[in-house]
C-alpha cells in the first residue's frame, strides 16, 4: 500500500508517519529529511536546495522529482509499500508522483490530511524540538511535550536542536506556500475520491486512530495490508 499524509507544517506529519509506516508496513519517505541528509552532506542538491530551504519557498519540482523517482523505483522494485510524507506539494508533482508509480507498476492508495488551525501550527513549531542523531526519531516540543531533561533526547540522550526553517518568520512564507500551492493540489486527490480528512488538533493518540480507521475503510485491497 502506497499512502500520502498531507498537511501544513506544525500539523504533526512526522509524528503520526511512524505509526501509519509500522501498522501498514510502509517505508517513511520524506523529502523535507531527504533535502535536509543532502544539505548536511554538501552534495550538489543540497547547495542548490539550501537557501530556498531557509527562506520557507519550495525547492525546484525537477530537483525533488529525481530524488523521489529514485525512491519510488528501488522501493516499489523491492515490494514495499511508501508513505510519502511532504511530496506532493503541488499539483504538477501530484501527477509526477502517479507518473512514477504507474512505472514501477503501483498506485496512491489514500491520501490522509491533518487539518489544523493556523494559530495552533505557530507554537507547534516554534516549539518543537528535534533529536541531532541521525536515525533517532525523537521529537519534542517546549510548550506541549517537553523532554525531561531541557535540550536532551530522551530516547537516546542526544542533544536537541531547533530546525533552521523552525522560526515566525520563515514559518509564514511556509504557510503561504501551503495555502496557495499544496492545497489546491487535494482537488487533484478528491477528484480519485483519495481523500480521508483528520482533525490534528486533539490527543495524538485520537489522531492515530482516525487515521488508521481511515485509511483501512479507504484502502479495501484485500492483500492483507489493511486488514
Ligand atoms: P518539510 O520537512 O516537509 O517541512 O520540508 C522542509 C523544506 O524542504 C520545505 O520548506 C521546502 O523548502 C523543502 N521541500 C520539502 N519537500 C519538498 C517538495 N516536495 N517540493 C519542494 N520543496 C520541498
Amino acid at each position: 500500500m502506497n499512502c500520502v499524509i498531507f498537511g501544513a507544517p506544525g500539523s504533526g506529519k512526522g509524528t503520526q508517519a511512524a505509526a501509519l509506516c509500522e501498522a501498514f508496513q510502509m517505508v517513511h519517505v520524506s523529502t523535507g529529511d531527504m533535502l535536509r541528509e543532502a544539505v548536511r552532506n554538501g552534495t550538489e542538491l543540497g547547495k542548490k536546495a539550501q537557501a530556498l530551504m531557509a527562506d520557507g519557498k519550495l525547492v525546484p519540482d525537477e530537483l525533488v522529482g529525481g530524488i523521489v523517482r529514485e525512491k519510488i523505483l528501488n522501493l516499489v522494485g523491492q515490494g514495499k509499500g511508501i508513505l510519502f510524507d511532504g511530496y506532493p506539494r503541488n499539483l504538477d508533482q501530484a501527477k509526477f508522483l502517479d507518473a512514477c508509480l504507474t512505472e514501477a507498476g503501483s498506485q496512491i492508495d489514500a491520501v490522509a490530511v491533518l487539518d489544523l488551525d493556523p494559530a495552533v501550527l505557530v507554537k507547534r513549531i516554534c516549539g518543537r524540538r528535534l533529536c541531532t542523531k541521525p536515525g533517532c526519531t525523537g521529537a519534542f516540543n517546549i510548550h506541549f511535550m517537553p523532554s525531561k531533561q531541557e535540550g536532551v533526547c530522551d530516547l537516546c540522550g542526544s542533544p536537541l536542536q531547533q530546525r533552521k526553517d523552525d522560526n515566525e518568520e520563515t514559518l509564514k512564507e511556509r504557510l503561504a506556500v501551503y495555502n496557495s500551492q499544496s492545497l489546491p493540489s487535494l482537488e487533484y486527490y478528491d477528484q480519485k475520491d483519495l481523500l480521508i480528512r483528520v482533525n490534528a488538533d486533539d490527543k495524538v493518540e485520537s489522531v492515530r486512530a482516525a487515521l488508521l480507521g481511515g485509511i483501512r475503510a479507504k484502502c479495501g485491497c484485500n492483500k492483507g495490508c489493511c486488514a
